[in-house]
């Protein structure tokens, strides 16, 4: 009799904000074994938010390692790797020696603030449009700019890199000797595992810079020009899943082939197989990120919605639109730290445990509000607090918080889309508080399903990776595999909370401009 094929693992590996995590993924899509680590921040300055390079990177080759042993396995029976990482957050580094220049700069680095509100004061972007016009090349950029309602912010890598180009002046001058290489964690990550032989992203990863356009596949060579960035610092955008190289034998002892490189939202809409125009996902982590799959089509946003390619696939390439909020689980995060409960899970019981905030309201903008407010001087405040404050209504108001923004970034897109909108999956850790689940499902009068395993980005890495390697043979096959935990069904009229959601409208155009 023939022997059985040996079974197939793959590794799912999500560089978030908060955790950096490895799943062991069987052909089931069970996690056979995991771990994580606490992904170490940085503030050298107020504003200011970075991440060490050398750190990242021994986090990063710890948890493959520890989850593998986890799963009982040996490396050698690993098919292949997927690696989903936050977007926006980048490093710069010497061609020649391999050194970066600086820490990773995070996308919650505010230290372009100014150069972004300069650029988007509007002036700035008349100009390009009329300059653009009289080359007649308006074209891609100018349609880019405008599906992305024509304004840059500080999360995108693009005026962060102008910034690193200005005033670090090695960066400078090793660009100008084309000795600079720019990438975003995976590329960063890829050149690590590769011990330097590949330099390449994903178009996922690329799009989610700022400084790409979607509508022609290509780094941007108008904003390159305009923001003064040499198009050779720019890495090789190849597709989602693609035979990116092998991880060099002397880091795991063997070579494990590298088959994804995907963009932590894109990641969680494959994850949840999101994979038809209309499907909408829901990712609360450090930050909100809804997504919406546009199909074959770039959504135009007159709010602000943020055009992204979600995956390319050989022929396959499918649009996202999102809208976000960068401050979800850091709220919560906060008041951890602050003492106010001991453990997150509590925090659903407390705010159930009062029937309003007593008036109470937070504006959840650390890093301030995006779409529909767009504002990236608007302060987070509490607002209300009376000496009968317990607690309790301070919880309240900071989980009530999220919610609202929820509901907001929901408006906009069922404003916005012509298409049909599916039920919502939700994911990322905050999507666990049982209390804003339900409030997220009266108030905007959806069904929200929540999965089984909610570390979304992870297997989405991993679904790409295992189609990649044959593991799985489709995405009708993926659907199969994956499993609702949850259902949250609308029970509370959405009325009931008016007065409560009037009061924090009050409270956030209070906290507008305030940092101007
Ligand atoms: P990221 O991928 O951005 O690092 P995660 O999806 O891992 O983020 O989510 C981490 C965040 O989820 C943390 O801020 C944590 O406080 C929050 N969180 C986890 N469980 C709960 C819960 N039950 N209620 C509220 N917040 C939670």
């Amino acid at each position: 009799m023939p022997s059985a094929a040996p079974a197939m693992y793959v590794l799912g590996v999500d560089v978030g904000t908060t955790v950096l995590r490895c799943h062991v993924y069987d052909e089931a899509a069970v996690v056979r074994g995991s771990s994580w680590k606490k992904v170490e921040k940085l503030c050298p300055r107020v504003g200011w938010v970075e991440f060490d390079p050398e750190v990242l990177w021994s986090q990063f080759t710890d948890v493959i390692k520890e989850a593998v042993q986890a799963a009982g396995l040996q490396m050698n029976q690993i098919a292949g790797l997927g690696i989903s990482t936050q977007r926006g957050t980048f490093i710069t580094w010497n061609k020649k020696s391999g050194k970066p220049f600086h820490n990773f700069i995070s996308w919650q680095d505010l230290r372009a603030t100014e150069l972004v509100n300069s650029w988007n004061k509007g002036l700035m972007l008349k100009v390009v449009h009329v300059i653009s016009t009289m080359l007649h090349f308006l074209t891609w950029s100018d349609q880019y700019l405008t599906a992305s309602s024509l304004t840059f912010t500080t999360q995108q890598a693009s005026l962060k890199l102008a910034w690193v180009l200005q005033n670090i002046s090695e960066v400078n001058q090793a660009a100008k000797e084309n000795n600079c290489c720019f990438g975003t964690i995976d590329t960063w990550l890829l050149y690590k595992l590769t011990k330097g032989s590949v330099y390449a992203t994903d178009y996922s990863n690329a799009s989610s810079t700022g400084l790409f356009e979607p509508f022609q596949m290509c780094w941007s060579s108008v904003l390159s020009q305009l923001f003064s960035i040499p198009m050779s610092i720019y890495p090789p955008v190849e597709d989602t899943n693609h035979s990116f190289g092998s991880v060099d034998a002397e880091i795991f002892g063997v070579p494990i082939p590298i088959v994804a490189l995907v963009a932590d939202q894109q990641s969680a809409m494959f994850g949840e197989c999101c994979f038809h125009a209309g499907d909408v996902k829901l990712t609360m982590g450090t930050g909100t990120f809804w997504n919406v799959n546009t199909g074959n089509q770039l959504h135009k946003s007159r709010a602000g919605l943020y055009p992204l390619i979600g995956w390319k696939i050989g022929e396959e390439v499918v649009f996202l639109a999102e809208g976000n909020t960068s401050d979800a689980g850091t709220a919560i995060k906060w008041a951890q730290e602050l003492d106010l409960f001991t453990n997150v899970d509590e925090t659903s019981k407390m705010a159930k445990s009062v029937v309003d905030s007593e008036g109470v309201c937070f504006v959840p903008s650390f890093s301030g509000l995006q779409v529909p407010v767009n504002d990236s001087c608007a302060c987070a405040s509490f607002m209300g607090l009376k000496p009968s404050t317990t607690r309790n209504h301070l919880v309240r108001a900071i989980l009530e918080s999220i919610v609202f923004r929820n509901k907001q970034l929901y408006d906009t897109i069922v404003e916005e889309m012509r298409i049909p909108l599916t039920n919502i999956r939700a994911d990322g850790g905050v999507s666990n508080n049982s209390f804003i689940m339900q409030m997220t499902s009266d108030l905007i009068n959806k069904k929200i399903e929540k999965p089984v395993n909610t570390d979304m980005s992870c297997l989405g890495a991993a679904f790409l990776a295992g189609l990649a390697l044959g593991v799985w043979t489709d995405k009708e096959q993926l659907k199969k595999l994956r499993q609702t935990e949850i259902v949250y069904e609308p029970q509370t009229d959405s009325g009931e909370y008016e007065f409560a959601m009037d009061k924090w409208i009050k409270a956030v155009q209070r906290s507008l401009n305030w940092y101007s």
